[in-house]
């Protein structure tokens, strides 16, 4: 019996890697269920499919259960920039957490990153086509970041940028084609995946056991001894304990259309590019010729197809003109918009451990996920199976109310003051 729903997938708009993805991978059909699990996990996105394969890998009997098609949330539609650290930067994680926790969280988010490293250009998972290196600019010139302003012209034309720094440890990739070979790696594991079938309700059990409710009239249940949520950003007010610490906020990405030629002359490096703003930009070539430009955030509203498009095009003109007048003149369009929905703490630190009994989540990866998520799916994992005490280091971030609607305002507000803050240092320079 089939509970796939189709006119689920018609909210979110079709993404480039969408269009260049390889076949998804044939996961579990409901009627194939098995009714009782060591661990059920709600949502496929990095962090869940992570802490599915670390615990089948363990010896665990595990079902992920997911809402949509695996890929068309967050984890499938992002920049595909994977580097170090987390959304929260180094100075407050140090104060939040004080120096030994904060000295392992960024131990954490390094193996995160080799983690990625490992399979992103392993030959299971060539689809993703990865390229080493990500150069982080400034529009100030700094004494910190080691390439100048001269030096930058090496890789990059545009009068903004004053300075900047290469990592070539971190490296950009097709994040949907990343999804779907774990996707694979998983079933090979033996874990049960469920698609397109939203938990819909969690219920204590005798035994210590929860059973689970999903699919069209709550048709589907299934009883685990332990259940990890990992729903991102999408997670609504489903679960209202996380619902109360996690704000989902929207970002944008725009693809043109193919111009390999102009991105030569204007971007002549082929590493992924972002600044050092927090309300700042990121940009990449594609390997078919295209830029991915990915920015903005909003908290409250959702911009349409056009408006995102509009949004990038006046974005593209005041960092790189040149490329833009460029751009109008060989009557290059962005042909993809798309936004995504990252999930928040007021901290910018995810949440990783126990809310209830028998009951763990995984979330609130903000902007930095493609290290962090699949770092803590592994160490929930390891929690889980009583292999490591790691997810010590998670306990001590504090779980901070996010006030609904207040603090979508607030979001807002925090974005718009810091954009303007950035203006206005800029001038000042
Ligand atoms: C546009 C965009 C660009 C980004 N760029 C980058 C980048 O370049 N680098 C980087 O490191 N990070 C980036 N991020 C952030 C990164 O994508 C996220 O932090 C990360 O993917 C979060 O993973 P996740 O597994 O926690 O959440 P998700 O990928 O959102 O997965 C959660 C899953 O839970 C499912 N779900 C929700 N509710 C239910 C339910 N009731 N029942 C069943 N399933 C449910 C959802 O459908 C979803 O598939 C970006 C994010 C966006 C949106």
């Amino acid at each position: 019996m089939s509970h796939r729903n189709p006119s689920k997938t018609s909210e979110f708009a079709p993404t480039w890697y969408e269009k260049t993805a390889i076949q998804a991978p044939v996961c579990l059909d409901s009627g194939s269920l098995n009714d009782t699990y060591d661990v059920a996990i709600i949502g496929a996105g990095l962090a869940g499919l992570s802490a599915a394969l670390h615990l089948a890998k363990a010896g665990s009997k595990v079902v992920l259960i997911e809402k949509f098609t695996i890929g068309q949330a967050a984890s499938g539609r992002n920049g595909g920039f994977c580097t170090t650290g987390w959304a929260c930067g180094d100075e407050d994680i140090l104060k939040m957490v004080g120096p030994d926790q904060a000295q392992v969280l960024n131990e954490l988010s390094e193996e995160g990153l080799r983690w990625m490293r490992e399979r992103a250009f392993s030959k299971n998972y060539a689809s993703c086509q990865p390229i080493n290196g990500c150069l982080t600019l400034s529009l100030f010139a700094s004494e910190e970041l080691d390439i100048s302003k001269q030096k930058l012209t090496k890789f990059i034309r545009g009068p903004r940028y004053k300075s900047g720094t290469l990592d070539l440890t971190a490296f950009h990739f097709h994040p949907l084609n990343f999804l779907r070979c774990l996707t694979l790696d998983c079933l090979a594991a033996g874990v049960s995946i469920q698609e397109n079938c939203e938990v819909t309700k969690i219920r204590s059990v005798v035994d210590g056991k929860t059973d689970l409710s999903f699919g069209d009239n709550q048709a589907i249940k299934v009883t685990a001894a332990q259940i990890i949520i990992t729903t991102g950003g999408t997670g609504g007010t489903r679960f209202s304990k996380l619902a109360r610490l996690i704000l989902p906020i929207q970002t944008f990405i725009t693809v043109s259309d193919p111009m390999p030629e102009i991105l030569a002359h204007h971007i002549p490096t082929d590493y992924a590019i972002s600044d050092t703003r927090r309300a700042g930009n990121y940009f990449r070539k594609l390997p078919d010729g295209r830029l991915l430009w990915g920015m903005g955030i909003s908290a409250l509203s959702a911009p349409n197809h056009q408006k995102i498009n509009t949004m990038a095009t006046k974005d593209i003109a005041a960092h790189l003109p040149e490329l833009a007048k460029d751009m109008r003149c060989a009557n290059i369009k962005l042909a993809y918009a798309w936004s995504g929905t990252m999930g928040y703490a007021r901290h910018f630190m995810p949440y990783v451990g126990q809310i209830s009994k028998n009951m763990f989540c995984v979330t609130g990866f903000g902007g930095h996920g493609m290290n962090t998520a699949p770092i803590a799916g592994k160490v929930i994992a390891e929690a889980l199976s009583g292999t490591s005490d790691r997810l010590e280091a998670f306990g001590s971030i504090p779980r901070q109310a996010t006030f609904g609607t207040i603090g979508k305002m607030a979001a807002e507000i925090y974005y718009q003051a810091s954009q303007m803050k950035d203006a206005f240092k800029e001038r000042l320079a």
